[in-house]
């Protein structure tokens, strides 16, 4: 009865510590993260205090200290919180702060300790003065495994994000990893001569793997709470904008970024890679291609007579016509070659680990894979249209982006004047096509 009291007094305690810390966080646009921050640093000078004279026999043997178990789990809960919704560049500073406050007591409360004269605290309250040998100590450590246990419940959240559907599961399994190794590395260097070594790490995983618990309830009933409430919006949302952004801020950090960076990296309309990321990507291409001595192609294809499919059967359809080229580009393309909208009708694709002759024979499948792909369209397209491609092999014929890019539209040049719809990979003299024969 007496354990069962003392368990509900726990519980109730973490209960209401995960209250504030998520009311708080929900309040941030009134008062600032602030307010939250300030709470979380008192709560670690009380966690080392608390834990280093109060602790309450939980089970038979097993003796917790509400400092460590309620509210050292509220930090890492918090930490876990913040990096969900607000990203690691918040989180970081949090965490920052945390540990230049607990190195900055550490060493204050050292120099209190050895100050030469003064009132011995016994004297002035029944306080020992080893507390202040004691105290910073302990502080210091637990500063060094609190970076330690903040960075790694992130990673391993993070990590789990991959194999682990269960958002309550996810969480929980991230806390209590790095709840064990904390324990483990914090009682070790704390108290390794401390008789009581075992009893003490027991106690330690006991209170803080239920603490733990509980506040992955709280935290996974938050986040899925406000999933469901953004899931169930019925305002106005055609475009379901609204419900992608709310299942983002759902996302972590790491996930929202790379979402982000693709859709930033794709042209809109055909979804193909845009300019931006061919400017980033094809000069590294090209210096992989130096470095391994391995042959890259890289294409320029315009589509001919573009301006005359807009004039007679309007934008639209030109728009239809240019998504379904960019189609048959994407799946004539390996995986590993990357096709980009270069801008207008034209299109610009990297071939690595391709030779003169292999790229040719890619850009005349691709000519013929448009052409026969027209008879699979379902929803007929106003007119056929042809391509002209120009080649340039790196690095035989350029050795870097503005040259590969500049032969190979000069050869795409020369393909139109020498009558369109076909594909040059050499120089043309005289306007005669040495194209090479496939
Ligand atoms: P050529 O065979 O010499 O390439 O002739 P062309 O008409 O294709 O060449 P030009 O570069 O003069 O015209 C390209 C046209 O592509 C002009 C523009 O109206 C059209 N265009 C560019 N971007 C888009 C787009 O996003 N959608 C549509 N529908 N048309 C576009
Ligand atoms: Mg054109
Ligand atoms: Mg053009």
């Amino acid at each position: 009865m007496q354990y069962f009291t003392q368990l509900f007094f726990f519980l109730a305690e973490a209960a209401m510590v995960g209250l504030f810390i998520i009311s708080l966080f929900q309040l941030r646009n009134k008062f600032g993260i602030a307010t939250l921050y300030i709470s979380l640093g008192v709560f670690q000078h009380m966690q080392t205090s608390l834990a280093s004279f109060l602790y309450f026999e939980l089970f038979p043997g097993v003796m917790v200290s509400p400092g460590s178990a309620v509210l050292f789990t509220a930090g890492l809960f918090a930490i876990l919180l913040v990096y969900i919704e607000e990203g690691i560049e918040e989180s970081r500073n949090l965490v920052y702060g945390l540990i230049f406050a607990n190195i900055t007591l550490s060493l204050f409360t050292l120099l209190i300790g050895i100050h030469p004269t003064g009132l011995p605290a016994a004297e002035m309250v029944e306080m020992s003065n080893a507390i202040l040998v004691y105290q910073p100590r302990i502080l210091f450590i637990g500063t060094l495994v609190l970076a330690f246990d903040v960075f790694l419940v992130i990673l391993t959240y993070e990590y789990l994000g991959r194999y682990v559907q269960n958002l309550f599961i996810r969480i929980y399994a991230s806390m209590a990893f790095v709840l064990i190794l904390d324990s483990i590395l914090f009682i070790s260097l704390a108290f390794y001569d401390n008789p009581q070594y075992l009893t003490l790490l027991n106690s330690s995983l006991v209170g803080k793997l239920l603490m733990a618990a509980l506040y992955s309830l709280m935290l996974y009933g938050y986040l899925s709470h406000k999933i469901s409430l953004s899931l169930n919006r019925t305002d106005p949302d055609p475009e379901g904008e609204s419900n992608i952004s709310d299942t983002l801020s759902f996302l972590t950090y790491r996930q929202k970024y790379e979402q982000l960076r693709e859709t930033s990296l794709r042209d809109p309309l055909t979804g193909l890679y845009n300019r931006g990321y061919l400017n980033e990507c094809l000069p590294k291409e090209i210096a992989k291609a130096i470095r391994t001595q391995r042959p890259l192609a890289v294409l320029m294809v315009d589509i001919d007579h573009f301006k005359q499919v807009n004039d007679q059967f309007g934008h639209q359809e030109g728009d239809r016509i240019l998504q379904f080229v960019a189609q048959v580009i994407a799946q004539s393309a390996r995986d590993m070659d990357i096709a980009c909208r270069f801008g207008g009708e034209e299109f610009t694709i990297i071939l690595p680990d391709t030779d003169k002759i292999s790229a040719s024979v890619f850009a005349h499948r691709l000519q013929s894979n448009l052409f026969d792909s027209y008879q699979e369209v379902i929803d007929k397209l106003a007119c056929e249209v042809t391509l002209t491609i120009g080649v340039c092999l790196v690095p035989s014929e350029a050795i870097n982006m503005s040259e590969a890019l500049r032969c190979a539209d000069k050869r795409l040049y020369m393909g139109k004047v020498a009558g369109r719809n076909r594909v040059v990979v050499e120089d043309l003299e005289d306007g005669s096509e040495t194209e090479l024969d496939t």
